[in-house]
């Protein structure tokens, strides 16, 4: 058959079915974004318990689509994971929201999201610490979050990747904990700084007393492993009350503030949450 370029656009044009070529123009448009400088750091608070002190904020990313307005991370991460364009956009994010975080009081961490394919990349500590150079932006003050699908591919190539960041200072966090299916042998085999406790738990707290069981054997588990804990998705009082009640460290959700532009991010910053 014909394998010129010719053919190829014509096969485009009428034959081809509607889904692959939204996700081809898809692909386009991401890779434009990304250089463009479309996708942007949104920014969710993350408090201390008890206090509720500001300790910093968790880097979402957010597609500003001259189109189709904001985009969410559901539209776009798992596409750019499976064209390899994750590093590129995750590094572009991490550069500006160092940038951003300069003009914030030095007491406050930036955590951001490494996908598992990141993992694969045996230069991804060097990269990181090249940004960090770059901006100025010191290392301990930075957190990676981590998610265990990335533990399962090559725990060793994993395990030399942490280990680099975290002795440049980086802290490593286990996100949406309790999601994953091998939880206790990741604890056991890597080193950790903080577990993030997954929202689908922390929401059921005050519906379940077997939920709030589990969330509060959690907690503890971290705490005996020298770990601090994380509460995602905190969304109403009562269940914040409960979390400081059992020990939880820091919490983070809708109660505290949804994730957020640089600007509103430097209004909280400067006024604490909006009244
Ligand atoms: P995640 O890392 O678990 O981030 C927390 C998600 O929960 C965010 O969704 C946040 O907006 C949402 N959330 C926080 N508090 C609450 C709450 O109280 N209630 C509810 N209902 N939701 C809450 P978002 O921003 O849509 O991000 C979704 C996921 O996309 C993230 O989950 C993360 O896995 C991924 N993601 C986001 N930004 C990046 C990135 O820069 N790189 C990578 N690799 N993944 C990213
Ligand atoms: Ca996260
Ligand atoms: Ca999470
Ligand atoms: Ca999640």
């Amino acid at each position: 058959g014909k394998k010129d370029g010719r053919g190829t656009y014509r096969f485009f044009e009428s034959g081809m079915d509607e889904e692959l070529r939204a996700r081809a123009l898809l692909e386009r448009d991401l890779r434009k974004a990304i250089t463009e400088g479309q996708i942007e750091p949104f920014y969710q608070p993350v408090v201390a318990l008890p206090g509720r002190e500001l300790i910093g904020f968790e880097v979402l990313a957010r597609w500003l689509h001259p189109e189709r307005g904001v985009l969410l991370p559901s539209e776009f991460i798992s596409v750019a994971e499976e064209t390899g364009m994750i590093g590129d956009l995750c590094y572009a994010l991490l550069r500006r929201a160092c940038r951003d975080a300069a003009t914030w009081p030095p007491h406050l961490q930036l955590a951001v999201n490494i996908s598992p394919q990141q993992f694969q990349d045996r230069w991804l500590a060097e990269q990181i610490l090249a940004i960090l150079d770059e901006t100025g932006f010191p290392p301990n003050r930075l957190e990676v979050e981590i998610t265990e699908s990335a533990l399962i591919h090559d725990l060793e190539a994993t395990r030399a990747t942490l280990t680099a960041l975290q002795n440049l200072g980086v802290r490593i966090a286990l996100d949406d904990f309790g999601t994953g299916y091998s939880s206790l042998y990741h604890l056991r085999e890597l080193k950790f700084d903080k577990l993030k406790i997954d929202r689908s738990y922390v929401n059921t707290i005050t519906m379940s007393d077997e939920r709030a069981k589990l969330v509060d054997a959690i907690i503890k588990l971290g705490s005996s492993l020298g770990l601090v804990t994380t509460a995602e998705g905190i969304e109403c009082s009562g269940s914040l009350d409960w979390l400081e009640g059992q020990g939880c460290d820091f919490g983070q959700g809708y109660l505290f503030g949804k994730p957020m532009s640089k600007m509103d991010a430097d209004r909280y910053v400067q006024d604490g949450p909006p009244e």
